[in-house]
């Protein structure tokens, strides 16, 4: 290895050791489901985005299996040149129409989806207004285009307003005002009626990701922007199909002509090769299984209603979440961590989270209930949760 490498390496993982956070990723030894297997222990799985049991749902594997078959193992180039097949069209017709939306485009994740969509649109002389817990992905695609940007508070649409109101007296370019449409750490929600109205005020551009909202709120799981009754009056739906859906990929829902546009100018669409078929045909089922399963959709609420109720019962400090992503407030990184070991010891994983992701005395553990949890898993988890509670003094 190359000396300078090898010194700037050793620094890196030094410092990360030092600060106790150099640690690899447990190892799932089975499919992803409400009980697995990981790093050799049968576990309650409780931080999944795996929110309906799709991985495994018989119609998303049949649909797969089929799909290598008839179309083979993969597109065999980049989806401009020759690898547009008849399922990408399909999957995007099934998402517009699901969305309630003109068109779709399907990208190979939600990260390239936000990034390509966010990077793509801005340009010098605009600006993007966007949430301060915003996910990852929006704040990289900001960074690749050199629109300005401006941060809001998380959820305080009067700070959103202020800022909108200076820059629309600033800026003749477009403005963007982005928000996840359901946190991923405090499992709280963006208010879309009031972004909506606040961009029709100052002619701005409305842009939600909803990855971890789709399969979860609104009709069938539609997401927010149908949770809040917007239907066909908002730009910019975002999504993924690695949580709920169970499988893999991201999308963006709109209007034809802004389809049309990344269609011809989004690199991560030109420029990287898209899902293989197995990937798309599993996609198609998972929302054929929302759109005709709603009992998935409403033991998801069910569980979140029991397992929630029974975090408060104990005496935990769960937050301002109103979905199924419940965090339970520990305190220090250090207690937070320990706390999702004992947890793990006893047969459950939540995992920690801590700063960068949340404040230092806002560590947690994070959980997210699934349709597929039985009412005993639930119990079960409690009863662990109520053990490593009381041990560590956090109830
Ligand atoms: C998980 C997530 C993404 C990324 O989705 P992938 O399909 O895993 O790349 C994007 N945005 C939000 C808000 C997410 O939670």
């Amino acid at each position: 290895m190359n000396a300078r490498l090898k010194a700037y390496l050793d620094t890196e993982i030094g410092s990360l050791k030092s600060r106790g956070i150099y640690r690899m990723p447990r190892v799932l030894e089975s499919p992803a489901g409400p009980r697995v297997r990981m790093d050799g222990r049968d576990i309650i799985q409780l931080s999944s985005n795996n929110y309906l049991g799709l991985t495994t749902h018989p119609r998303v594997l049949a649909a797969a299996r089929r799909a290598i078959d008839e179309f083979g193992a993969g597109p065999g180039a980049v989806r401009t040149i020759a690898g547009t097949m008849s399922l990408h069209l399909e999957l995007e017709r099934r998402l517009a129409r699901f969305k309630s939306t003109e068109s779709a485009l399907v990208f190979q994740s939600g990260y390239t989806a936000n990034v390509g969509v966010v990077s793509t649109l801005m340009q010098e002389g605009d600006l993007i207004v966007s949430d301060e817990l915003n996910h990852a992905s929006i704040i990289d695609g900001c960074r690749l285009c050199k629109a300005d940007r401006a941060i809001y508070r998380h959820l305080d649409y009067e700070n959103l307003r202020e800022i909108l109101r200076t820059a629309r007296r600033k800026t003749t370019g477009k403005i963007l005002v982005v928000a996840d449409g359901v946190f991923s750490m405090d499992g709280d929600v963006s208010d879309l009626r009031t972004i909506r109205t606040l961009c029709r005020e100052f002619d701005a551009i409305p842009m939600v990701d909803d990855a971890h909202a789709t399969g979860v709120l609104g009709t069938d799981g539609r997401g927010t922007v149908d949770h809040f009754g917007l239907k066909d009056d908002w730009d910019i739906q975002i999504g993924t199909m690695s949580k709920a859906f169970g499988v893999m990929g991201g999308y963006v829902c709109g209007p034809r002509p802004l389809i049309d546009f990344y269609i011809h100018k989004a690199r991560p669409f030109l420029f990287s090769s898209s899902h293989p078929p197995a990937v798309m045909a599993a996609c198609i089922a998972a929302v054929e299984v929302m759109e005709s399963e709603p009992e998935l959709l409403a033991r998801l609420w069910e569980n979140t209603r029991t397992f929630k109720e029974g975090l408060k019962r104990l005496g935990f400090d769960t937050g301002a979440s109103i979905t199924p992503i419940t965090p339970v407030i520990i305190g220090s990184g250090a207690k937070a961590a320990r706390f999702s070991d004992e947890l793990f010891e006893s047969g459950v994983f939540a995992q920690g989270i801590f700063f960068p992701m949340v404040a230092e005395e806002k560590s947690r553990v994070r959980t997210i209930v699934m349709a597929t949890h039985t009412h005993q898993d639930l119990e079960e988890a409690l009863g662990v949760f109520e053990v490593v509670g009381r041990k560590l003094g956090v109830i």
